[in-house]
C-alpha cells in the first residue's frame, strides 16, 4: 500500500453505545482528525471532502482549525461517499498507528448521529429502499424506464423537484424479470469438469436482481461451464445505501437476516459469491465490524468472495475447463473503490488477463459516483468532476469496451466520457453505448453469451 507499511486494521464500530452519538465527543474527534489531515494533505485529490476541508481551514481567519465553526464541517461530511480509499490506500495514520485515523468511519459516525436525530431526508430514505422499489418498478418496467429515462423532459424535472435526483443523471433500468426469476432453472454444471466441483450460492444483490440480471446469468453460465453448481439466494439488499445514510440499526437487521438465511447453505459446503463489490465489502468487512460477536456473520464473511476473485481462484487452483478466446477491441477497465477496499488485489484485471491477447487499460481512479450520492442534484456535477480523471483516461483510449466492477460507476463514467467527447471530439472518443461488468466480457470471451 501507498501509505502505512502494513494493511490497516479497522476497529469494530461501537455503534450501540450512547457515546458513539455524543455530539461533543464527535466534534472533538473531527477536530483532532481534521487537524492531522490539514497538516498532511495527502488525500487532496481523492474526492471532494478533502478539498472542501482544506479550503475551509485555509480560508478561515487564522488559517487554522481554531477559527473554523463546527457547523461548517457538514459539507465536508456530506461530500464523503464512504469509498474507503483514504483509509485503504493512502493514509499512513490508520491503526495500528497511534493516531488511529479512520476518516470514513468518522464520517459514518457523524451521519449515524444525524440519522438518529431524524435528519435523513424523507425522499432519500424512499429512493434507497431498493427491494421495494425494484419489485414495484419491475411490475411496470416499461413505464418505470420511460419515466426515469434521462431524456424524459416531463418526468425528470418533477423527480428532481420532489426527490432531488438530478435530471441529467443516468438512472439504472428496471427489468420485468428479476435475476432470481431467471435463475429458477440454473444451467447444468459441465460434466467434464473435475469431480471435486465447488458449490456456490450467488448473493444476487439488489442491483443485479432488479436492474441488471445479465451480470448474474453470465456468472452462472461461467460457473456451470467450469463445473460449479450454483443457487441464487437473495433475502434482501445488503444495506449499503442505508449505511451511507447512517441508518445502522437497519443495516444490522439486514446483516442478521442475510447471514441467517445463508447459514444452511454455507454449512452444506457452499461458497458465497457477491456479484457487486460494494455488497461483497459489506458481507466481508462492514457487517463483521458492526456485529463482531455474531457467529453467523463471521461464518458468512469467511466464505464470501467477490465474483472476479472467485473465477481467478478457480483458474489458479483447478484450472478453467471453459477456456476464453481472444476478445476483439480491447477493454478499458475501471477498478471500483469498493473492490480495491476488499484488499484482494486487482481481481477483475487478473480475470480479464486470463483471456488470451487481452488489450487492457486499467483505470484505478475514482469514478466519482458514490452510490446514491452521485445522482443527487447537489452532487451530480461534483460527481462528474471527481470522476473526470477516470473518464478522461477511458475517453483517450480507443477500446471497444468500457467495463467497471461497479455497474453504477460504469454508467457514470460513460456520462463523463460523453461530456468530454462533446467538448473535445478530437481528443476524446465517442463512448460505447453500454458499460459492461467484467464478468459479462469474460462470459463473452468464453462464448457463453
Ligand atoms: S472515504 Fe472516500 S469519499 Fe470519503 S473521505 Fe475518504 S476518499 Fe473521500
Ligand atoms: S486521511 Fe490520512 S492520508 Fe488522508 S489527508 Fe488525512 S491524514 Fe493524510
Amino acid at each position: 500500500m501507498e501509505g502505512g507499511l502494513g494493511a490497516p486494521e479497522r476497529h469494530p464500530l461501537d455503534w450501540k453505545s450512547d457515546s458513539f452519538y455524543d455530539t461533543d465527543a464527535i466534534d472533538a474527534e473531527l477536530r483532532r482528525v481534521f487537524d492531522i489531515c490539514h497538516g498532511c494533505r495527502l488525500c487532496f485529490n481523492l474526492c471532494d471532502s478533502f478539498p472542501r476541508l482544506f479550503d475551509l481551514i485555509d480560508e478561515s481567519d487564522s488559517g487554522e482549525l481554531d477559527t473554523v465553526d463546527s457547523a461548517d464541517f457538514k459539507p465536508v461530511v456530506d461530500a464523503c461517499t464512504l469509498c474507503d480509499m483514504c483509509f485503504m490506500s493512502t493514509c499512513p495514520y490508520t491503526p495500528p498507528h497511534e493516531f488511529q485515523l479512520d476518516f470514513p468511519h468518522l464520517m459514518l459516525r457523524y451521519r449515524a448521529t444525524e440519522h438518529k436525530q431524524g435528519k435523513t431526508p424523507f425522499w432519500d430514505q424512499q429512493m434507497t429502499k431498493t427491494d421495494r422499489n425494484g419489485k414495484l418498478a419491475g411490475l411496470v418496467a416499461p413505464v418505470a424506464n420511460w419515466a426515469t429515462d434521462r431524456g424524459n423532459r416531463i418526468t425528470r424535472p418533477i423527480l428532481e423537484d420532489i426527490a432531488d435526483v438530478d435530471r441529467n443523471a443516468d438512472l439504472p433500468k428496471f427489468h420485468a424479470k428479476s435475476f432470481t426469476a431467471h435463475a429458477v432453472h440454473p444451467p447444468a454444471r459441465n460434466a467434464e469438469a473435475p469431480a471435486a466441483a465447488r458449490k456456490a450460492v450467488l448473493y444476487a444483490t439488489c442491483f443485479v436482481n432488479y436492474n441488471n440480471p445479465a451480470i448474474g446469468t453470465a456468472t452462472q453460465a461461467i460457473l456451470a461451464a467450469n463445473g460449479v453448481e450454483t443457487e441464487v439466494v437473495y433475502p434482501e439488499c445488503c444495506g449499503m445505501p442505508q449505511l451511507e445514510q447512517g441508518d445502522l440499526e437497519d443495516v444490522a437487521r439486514r446483516a442478521k437476516n442475510v447471514a441467517l438465511t445463508l447459514k444452511p447453505w454455507i454449512e452444506d459446503g457452499h461458497d458465497v459469491i457477491a456479484l457487486v463489490p460494494s455488497c461483497a465489502l459489506m458481507l466481508k468487512f462492514e457487517w463483521p465490524l458492526m456485529l463482531p460477536d455474531d457467529p453467523d456473520i463471521a461464518l458468512l464473511a469467511g466464505v464470501t468472495r467477490d465474483v472476479a476473485e472467485y473465477i481467478v481462484d478457480i483458474a489458479r487452483n483447478e484450472g478453467l475447463v471453459a477456456e476464453p478466446k481472444p476478445l476483439k477491441g480491447g477493454v478499458s477497465l475501471h477498478l471500483a473503490c469498493h473492490a480495491r477496499a476488499q484488499n484482494m488485489g486487482q481481481k477483475a484485471a487478473e480475470m480479464l488477463r486470463l483471456i488470451p491477447e487481452m488489450d487492457l487499460k486499467i483505470i484505478e481512479r475514482c469514478s466519482g459516483h458514490g452510490g446514491s450520492w452521485g445522482i443527487k442534484k447537489d452532487n451530480f456535477e461534483v460527481a462528474l468532476k471527481v470522476g473526470k480523471n477516470a473518464a478522461r483516461t477511458a475517453g483517450r483510449e480507443d477500446k471497444a469496451h468500457v467495463a467497471s466492477e461497479c455497474p453504477l460507476a460504469g454508467v457514470h463514467m460513460l456520462q463523463g466520457m460523453e461530456r468530454l467527447h462533446a467538448e473535445n471530439p478530437d481528443t476524446f472518443k465517442t463512448p460505447p453505448s453500454v458499460a459492461s461488468h467484467p464478468i459479462e466480457l469474460f462470459a463473452k470471451a468464453c462464448g457463453l453469451i
